[in-house]
């Protein structure tokens, strides 16, 4: 008998009751530190008091009037966003699947504009997620994903990743643009070389087509910087944004230039709950903190620091762990063991972390952990190690 839950997700059996900063616990009060940040979501941690004092705030005030009128938290967080950005202005939405939408469709919508309406085609990466609406299924181009929908939404040209050639072939005269990932996240923590993002840029620049980046997992202070392009110097014409600017509220961002939001016009996109106040005033209050002094510069020291430790657990366990990749606070072990087995040795050490493609395991930790936090998480990543070591040696002496 189906489950009253639509049983679409191979869930861990285990839920929890409160959470604080890095902790999350059971309602046993078995903690468990969550490396995981719910797939790159609670960037401050759980219940930051800033966020718990805003949310509060607005809770007691406003909730929703629609977009039908002003939402004066959404003109002071896009105004913020576009101070901090490349962008001009920027479309609130519920989810990073939504912010993909918006981007896409004004990347189409732009040409449309400019009278030139067949180029509505963009050039997308293999392992890419783009989310699970049918257009950004397509633009993932994840064949297990997409299997049993229907036609595939068309538009959507894939190219192997990091291949130059392979671009450039693909670009023709219905080329609207080209949409990638500068930390692949669900692919496997994948960092795309800088210059191959600067080769993009020049790409676009030089076909007259619109670069758009999906920057819902690496962005918003996750790499070490506010997004994670800034590490390449090749701005984008288009952004989508989601998980961690929402600090565990759901919503999501397109951000754009004027030239590339030229087609859109009152009328031509929209969202019920999009930007909703309460939304706004989180969004608000995790840019306070990320924001702040020295925040980033912390991200980035504690991103090396984790990088330097996971590298000699790698040194040590070769046998285990293959290959440490990310930046900052988004990092991926490239496991020698399936990655389901060592996020169940992580679970037996009450940690949390997340599984990602090419046999990697994520490690997300929120962007405010300090550092006895993280290394007690390190340690635990140590003990998991040492444990799958023993129980291999164990089932191959006995057989
Ligand atoms: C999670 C994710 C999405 C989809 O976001 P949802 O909020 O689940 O719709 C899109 N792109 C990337 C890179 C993501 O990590």
């Amino acid at each position: 008998m189906i489950t009253p839950v639509l049983p679409t997700y191979a869930r861990v059996p285990l839920s929890f009751e409160k959470g604080e900063g890095a902790y999350l616990f059971t309602n046993e009060g078995e903690a468990y530190l969550d490396f995981g940040s719910g797939i790159a979501v609670n960037a401050l941690g759980h219940a930051h008091p800033h966020l718990v004092k805003v949310l509060s705030e607005q809770a007691q005030r406003l909730w929703h009037t629609s977009n039908l009128f002003v939402i004066p938290g959404q003109e002071r967080l896009a105004r913020r966003l576009v101070e901090a950005t490349f962008a001009d202005t920027v479309f609130f939405t519920n989810s990073g699947g939504e912010a993909l939408e918006c981007s896409i469709k004004m990347a189409r919508k732009y040409h449309a504009s400019l009278d030139r309406p067949e180029r509505f085609r963009l050039i997308t990466f293999e392992g890419a997620f783009h989310g699970r609406t049918l257009a950004t299924l397509a633009a993932g181009g994840q064949q297990k994903y997409l299997d049993g929908f229907g036609p595939v939404v068309p538009g959507f040209d894939q190219v192997p990743f990091e291949d130059l050639a392979a671009v450039k072939a693909a670009i023709n005269e219905e080329t609207a643009g080209i949409l990638i990932e500068p930390i692949m996240g669900e692919g496997g923590i994948k960092l795309v070389d800088p210059q191959f993002l600067r080769h993009l840029r020049a790409l676009c620049d030089e076909h007259g087509l619109l670069l758009i980046y999906d920057e819902v997992q690496c962005g918003t202070g996750r790499s070490g910087k506010l997004f994670a392009h800034e590490w390449a110097n090749a701005l984008p014409d288009i952004m989508a944004i989601a998980k961690g600017i929402g600090g565990g509220f759901p919503m999501g961002a397109c951000l754009a230039t004027e030239n590339a939001a030229r087609g859109m016009t009152a009328g031509s996109h929209g969202s019920t709950f999009g930007g909703n106040p309460l939304a706004m005033a989180v969004g608000n209050g995790v840019l306070d903190i990320i924001l702040g002094p020295e925040f980033l510069d912390q991200v980035q020291e504690k991103g090396i620091l984790l990088k330097q430790k996971l590298a000699r657990i790698c040194d040590d366990y070769p046998d285990v762990i293959e290959e440490i990749r990310g930046k900052g606070l988004m990092m991926g072990l490239k496991c020698k063991v399936p990655n389901t087995e060592f996020a169940a040795a992580c679970l037996a050490e009450k940690l949390l972390v997340v599984g990602a493609g090419e046999n990697v395991v994520r490690i997300l930790p929120p962007l405010v952990v300090d550092l006895e936090t993280l290394d007690e998480g390190i340690e635990r990543i140590e003990r998991a190690c040492k444990n799958i070591r023993a129980s291999r040696e164990i089932t191959a002496e006995a057989s």
